[in-house]
């Protein structure tokens, strides 16, 4: 990517008749320039249909995402469920692949009570099976792994960087659940700046020039996350965090997923702008 494009988690609110076409056409309507698909319940549209949502998107100059199924635990004990898990994963990298998405956001798994080591090891030998089914099928779609609000669920920056340099499997970082995993740490400038150079120590410039964001405001306590909120509702430093990005020339998607986020959107994209 060449410039960093802000856009909704989903179709804006603001979309009349709404449905995924519509909702592109909003969002290009409003000013942004990208929207992630939500398949966190079920994948929603039909292989019949992706096709005009690649079309739809291209003709309004807007760049789709997608955020997986959240119902994967690669690092379930039973084998079953961690087969149905990669099912998922695939299921959806592939759908969204048709309806032209670039990148693809999965919650990878839960630690449950495991040494924090030997899920790594788990979880990466489950990813490449599904980044190996998905490349022998031709489904060019970057995957990636999100920074995780819990501290219980794996998805900490350190992991994700790692997995990273070991797969084809992408960080998506997403600011807010990293604030709440630390459980308000990581929300001044110079804990901005240390995630994107840590970014580009193990990613390169690549790295900083191919990002998949999140950002919302958000609640949290001891245990991470709660719920997310808008961000001035909220005590995320917006502005530092736009400040960050703008000082390392990051490119890529920032895709707000606060309850207003065509609102955030457009606050996020005027202060990243100035
Ligand atoms: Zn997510």
């Amino acid at each position: 990517m060449h410039k960093l494009l802000f856009g909704t988690a989903g179709i804006p609110a603001s979309t009349r008749k709404p449905s995924t076409e519509s909702g592109i056409a909003q969002v290009r309507a409003l000013g942004l320039d990208c929207m992630e698909l939500e398949f966190v319940h079920t994948v929603t549209i039909s292989k019949e249909k992706a096709p005009l949502i690649k079309r739809v998107a291209q003709d309004n100059d807007v760049v789709l995402t997608c955020h997986g199924p959240y119902y994967i635990n690669l690092n379930a004990l039973e084998k079953q469920k961690r087969e149905a898990s990669k099912q998922r994963m695939i299921s959806a990298s592939r759908r969204a692949w048709e309806c032209g998405a670039w990148s693809i956001a999965f919650h990878l798994g839960f630690y449950l009570g495991k040494d924090k080591a030997t899920v790594y090891g788990t979880i990466k030998q489950e990813l490449n099976e599904v980044t190996k089914v998905l490349h022998d099928e031709g489904v060019g779609i970057t995957l990636r792994a999100e920074t995780t609000g819990k501290p219980t669920q794996f998805g900490d920056l350190d992991e994700l960087l790692h997995i990273a340099q070991e797969t084809s499997v992408m960080p998506c970082i997403d600011f807010a659940h990293l604030h709440a995993r630390t459980n308000g740490k990581v929300n001044t400038y110079d804990e901005f700046t240390d995630v994107l150079t840590k970014v580009e120590v193990k990613l390169g410039k690549d790295g900083l020039r191919n990002m998949h964001i999140h950002l919302a405001g958000i609640a949290y306590s001891i245990k991470g996350e709660r719920n997310h909120l808008n961000l001035k509702d909220s005590d995320m430093n917006y502005e530092s965090i736009s400040k960050a990005w703008n000082d390392f020339g990051i490119a890529g998607t920032v895709i707000c997923e606060s309850p207003n986020s065509e609102e955030d959107a457009l606050l996020l994209k005027k202060t990243y702008t100035g």
